[in-house]
């Protein structure tokens, strides 16, 4: 049994497989070869594994989904008999006496372009399939591997620390917790796993090799603790805290439909945090009064271009009518630092987290927080809306994004395009610039909404990525509660209201003192909203 100690950041317990993360190499090399015909052989060898693979992964589809929808694992196994597609493949490696990893790499792009460009519908979708099938190829031959994707089982993802994009594409259907060797209990990863209300532990200082992989692995989410190939006794005692567990959510469910209230009658909404639209589900289920955090950027994260207007409108849209008239708070596009997305060709900087960033990238790329903006007012019209600008440090900047919205209010009206004339404009207070000037900010927006992770690493200068600070951090710094206290004064002066929806608004052994201080609102992971209310229905 290997036994590490990290940071709990998700509470509870799992138990299950143990799968180390692949991390997708971002292109394949190309290089010349002498035995051409040896690596026409190795390219025929790996495609008629991955026709294997696809025969298995249909057979377990069908009884898992159906026939029609197993129906596409039968096109793929297709695909890779298609002539056109075989001798591509070998043509490259013959005459430019290359690799087969990057003939399969070179058709695979190739074959998606043309794709991509037929007037047909059914012929352009054939591009992603495409890249499917040599990806499977590629895997096949040794380059990367698509087990992540392929695994048919729930599994305990175990790497060495994880970026937001790579934590967005994951299958989190699949992901049953989290155990990184790096990252902080304020990283976006760690933030992730409390969104998806799993057991995980951060910063374990451990990398897990291959050598785990598939071995059973428990996590103690609420302990820290990770046991890789845990013995009898080890496993007796989680399995009887996972049992807990559910006993202690069954008692929380008794609060669902109850008001979040403290017993002298103050009542402080209690709102979920997203980062997806996959979220609402959690959100539904754990009964939050509304959406306090949208986290927008998750949808630029997981694309490989700029997401469209019709593409954000149906996921803000979506948020909007699933919370059913419940306040829906959508941040713009909070990019930059930790969040990068390769296509926004972001410059390479000493210091990202002090660097472009957030509202900054957006002011400057009108049209991108434009398009943005549009998306966001169209969904207005299907629900309680809210907009809200992150990074805010002046009063100007909050003035030119006030501007930019009602140009493009102006511009949906001359469009006879329905949105709500009334929708709440907000901003976040995330840096000590915001806080001081929280009394003058007030001034021009409906609400006030604290995030307290970006607060914290401004105000303490502390890095909330980096492992090796957390031994300084502290998150209940007589600073930081100070400026809370402020911006929440600073609200009141102009009858505004104010939330957080920073980590620290689920600490409970700091609700008393937000209720104390007048706070309005809360928002906090989805897993987080039932023992929240419980904590405020007993103050
Ligand atoms: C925050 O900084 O507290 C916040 C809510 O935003 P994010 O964690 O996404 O930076
Ligand atoms: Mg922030």
């Amino acid at each position: 049994m290997l036994v590490l100690k990290g940071k709990g950041v998700g509470g509870g317990v799992t138990i299950g497989p143990l799968a180390v993360f692949k991390r997708q190499e971002t292109a394949v090399e190309r290089h010349a070869i002498t035995d051409i015909e040896g690596e026409v052989a190795r390219f025929q060898a790996a495609r008629g594994k991955a026709i294997e693979q696809l025969a298995q992964l249909y057979e377990k589809a069908v009884v898992d989904v159906g026939r029609d929808n197993a129906a596409i694992f039968e096109i793929h196994q297709m695909m890779l008999e298609d002539l056109d597609y075989i001798e591509s493949i070998e043509g490259i490696i013959r005459t430019q006496e290359v690799n087969a990893e990057y003939a399969v790499q070179a058709t695979a792009e190739n074959f998606a372009e043309i794709f991509s460009s037929m007037e047909d519908e059914y012929m352009q979708a054939r591009a992603a399939d495409v890249k499917d099938i040599s990806r499977k190829v590629l895997a096949c031959l040794g380059f990367g591997s698509d087990a992540m994707e392929s695994a048919s089982e729930k599994f305990v993802l175990v790497a060495d620390d994880l970026v937001p994009s790579e934590t967005v594409q994951l299958d989190k259907s699949k992901v049953q917790g989290f155990v990184t060797a790096g990252g902080s209990v304020n990283s976006h990863t760690a933030i992730l796993a409390r969104t998806m209300g799993i057991p995980a532990v951060v910063c374990t200082g451990v990398s897990i090799g291959m050598e785990h992989d598939g071995k059973l692995i428990a996590v103690d989410g609420y302990t820290g603790e990770v046991f890789v190939d845990p013995d009898e006794a080890t496993l007796t005692l989680l399995q009887a805290k996972l049992e807990q567990d559910v006993q202690h959510k069954k008692l929380l469910d008794e609060l669902k439909g109850k008001e979040s209230v403290t017993s002298s009658g103050k009542k402080v909404h209690v709102y979920a945090n997203i980062g997806n639209t996959g979220d609402l589900a959690a959100v539904l289920a754990n009964d939050a009064e509304g959406i306090g955090l949208f986290r927008s950027e998750f949808i630029y994260l997981e694309n490989e271009d700029y997401p469209t207007e019709e593409y954000q409108f149906a996921k803000y849209k979506l948020a909007a009518e699933t919370m059913a008239g419940k306040r829906v708070i959508i941040r713009t596009l909070d990019i930059g630092a930790d969040k990068q997305a390769a296509y926004f060709n972001l410059p390479q900087e000493e210091n990202p987290a002090l660097g472009y960033i957030a509202i900054g990238i957006c002011l400057e790329h009108q049209d991108i927080f434009r398009t943005q903006l549009r998306a966001i007012c169209r969904a207005s019209a299907y629900g309680k809306v809210a907009v809200m600008f992150p990074m805010i440090i002046s009063l100007n900047e909050v003035r030119k994004a006030k501007a930019i919205l009602q140009e493009v209010q102006q511009e949906l009206a001359t469009e006879h395009i329905p949105f709500d004339k009334e929708m709440e404009v907000g901003i976040m207070i995330e840096t000590p610039a915001a806080a001081l000037l929280s009394e003058v900010l007030a001034q021009e927006v409906d609400f006030f909404s604290i995030g307290t992770n970006d607060l914290s690493q401004y105000t303490l200068a502390i890095d909330r990525q980096n492992q090796h600070l957390e031994s300084f951090f502290d998150a209940h710094h007589p600073a930081i509660l100070r400026l809370i206290e402020m911006t929440v004064e600073g609200a009141d002066r102009s009858g505004i209201w104010c939330g957080i929806c920073g980590e620290l608004g689920a600490d409970l052994e700091l609700t008393e003192k937000f209720v104390a201080m007048g706070m309005d609102e809360l928002s906090v992971s989805p897993a987080s909203v039932l023992p929240l209310r419980q904590k405020i229905r007993g103050l």
